[in-house]
């Protein structure tokens, strides 16, 4: 197959994983990255099966990480009552269902990377591309037809093609929808904000109580979910640590708030114990004052899916957040970014390698056709995914009353599409976990989450209708108008 010279802007998940990707291919990768050195927030990050089989397959060793296989998702009342388990079997999808710690996850991908320096792979029998990572590089200016990048020390970096993933607050994004004549699409409030929490399990496996001890020794994410906010937690590093994290509305949120400008805030956990204290179970209060100090993040999203990835000249496009941020609500962001990698790889081999690259009228109509098979093969998967965030952000989120005991009834519902829980449908989990991103040209999604129907990553079937939004009148987002955004008229 031909290689390529591709500039990553952006050395986040999104970055790693798509340097890893094209190098496996032979590909030459330069990443940049402003950061002067790697430093990840303390918190966990689950890696679901769609995406742990990439890492694998990537040369990410994740046998040397202390980490969890996940038992499944739980949902539970405020008041600590138990509705909804959804167990998940180790080998249902090809690949476990991990809890890791996110700066054990970034280091495995790094020493991953580090087997691809130029100095080492240059005289090995692996044969494979070359990744190289200049942190301390923030590109300000980007040349869209060349196509390359400049960085704030004035370097120009130019190759055969440039991925963009420099998150949510994307530099590129914005240029890419003007030079497609469409209309802005800005980053809005959720209306949430995140707190990550990372606390010693310890004092949880020193608890009397069996149930408070199960949380570290049994794997499970548990959802606690109230009016206004909720709680998941998990263990990380084989029982060492347990990791919070609590989703709160603005404005229920008691500390000072993350600013207009601001993404992210240090705060101390008074706060989430003034806020917690009311109403809420025992464990779910006991979990905020076992907190110390922590960070706190706004969470955005764009105002509507983003339609172009790519930009015109077929040679600059976005990948990962930058395209498709997401709430946390699905713990699937850093696990589509990966797919994204994935999916850009295979839509670079099937365009490039011999007989298409000799059929087709030059390298730059190769790179732009492959650009295009890999938009369209991730925008609809990832709308579909980020539009049921959004949905269970509403059911997670309501006050105690007739929309809360609909909820709670249908989420006793075992594998029934009206359960609100995404994975509670056997139909959603095997598209979710068993989708393959290296498969290009699967399944599609519809307008409005009708499903068109399609292959699911070998397992066959349907995509199934998400779980519909509760009653409007119950939403405890009402001046955001979500579903006016989105063009939901019941
Ligand atoms: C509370 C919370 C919990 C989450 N939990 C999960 C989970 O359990 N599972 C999951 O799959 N996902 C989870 N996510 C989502 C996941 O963290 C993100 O989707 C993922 O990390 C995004 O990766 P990225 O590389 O696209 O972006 P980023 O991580 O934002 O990386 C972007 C990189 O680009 C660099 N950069 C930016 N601008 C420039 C520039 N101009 N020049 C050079 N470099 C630049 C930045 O320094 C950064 O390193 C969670 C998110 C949140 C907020």
């Amino acid at each position: 197959m031909r290689t390529l010279t591709v500039i990553v802007v952006g050395a986040g998940i999104a970055g790693l994983s798509t340097a890893l990707a094209l190098a496996a291919d032979g590909h030459e990768v330069i990443v940049l990255d402003t950061i002067k050195e790697f430093t990840e927030v303390g918190a966990g990050i689950r890696v679901p099966p769609n995406s742990c089989k990439l890492l694998t397959e990537w040369g990410v060793d994740l046998g040397l990480i202390k980490k969890e296989v996940s038992r499944g998702n739980r949902f539970v009342s405020w008041k600590d009552k138990v509705l909804c388990e959804i167990p998940f079997s180790d080998d249902e999808f090809g690949a476990p269902y991990h809890f890791i710690h996110r700066s054990d996850l970034v280091e495995a991908m790094r020493k991953a990377a580090e087997k691809y320096a130029k100095n080492i792979t240059q005289n090995t029998p692996l044969g494979l591309g070359t990744i190289s990572i200049f942190t301390n590089s923030r590109v300000i200016e980007y040349d869209f037809n060349e196509p390359g990048v400049r960085t704030s020390g004035g370097e120009w970096y130019t190759g055969d093609l440039v991925v963009v993933a420099d998150g949510i607050r994307s530099l590129a994004r914005d240029e890419i929808i003007r030079a497609h004549h469409h209309p802005p699409n800005p980053l809005v409030d959720t209306g949430d904000v995140a707190y990550r929490i990372l606390v010693p399990a310890s004092p949880l496996l020193q608890d009397p109580d069996l149930t408070v001890r199960k949380l570290v020794t049994e794997p499970w994410a548990t959802h606690w979910m109230g009016p206004e906010g909720h709680a998941v937690g998990y263990p990380l590093r084989e029982g060492e640590l347990y990791n919070i994290i609590i989703d709160v509305t603005h404005r229920t949120d008691r500390g000072k708030s993350v600013g207009e400008a601001e993404w992210s805030k240090r705060a101390d956990n008074r706060e989430l114990v003034e806020r917690f204290k009311d109403g809420w179970c025992p464990i779910v209060r006991r979990l905020c004052g076992m907190t110390g100090e922590y960070v706190k993040w706004k969470l955005a999203e764009l105002e509507r899916p983003l339609e172009c990835w790519v930009h015109p000249s077929g040679k600059v496009t976005l990948l990962g957040d930058s395209a498709h941020p997401m709430m946390p609500y699905l713990a699937q962001g850093a696990a589509q970014v990966m797919e994204d990698a994935a999916a850009l790889r295979a839509a670079i081999f099937s365009q490039l390698s011999g007989h298409s690259l000799e059929l087709s009228e030059s390298l730059e109509f190769s790179i732009s056709s492959a650009l295009s098979l890999y938009q369209s093969s991730r925008a609809s998967r990832t709308a579909y995914i980020t539009r049921n965030t959004q949905v269970l952000q509403e059911w997670l989120h309501l006050y105690d009353g007739p929309a809360q005991e609909e909820r709670d009834r249908l989420m006793s519902l075992r594998n029934d599409e009206r359960n609100p829980v995404f994975w509670a449908s056997e139909a959603r989990r095997d598209w979710l976990f068993g989708w393959d991103a290296r498969k290009i040209g699967q399944c599609q999604v519809g307008d409005g989450g009708k499903h068109v129907g399609g292959d699911i990553g070998g397992k066959g079937g349907k995509i199934p209708e998400l779980p519909l939004f509760p009653p409007p009148e119950s939403s405890v987002y009402p001046g955001r108008d979500l579903r006016g955004r989105l063009g939901i008229v019941s």
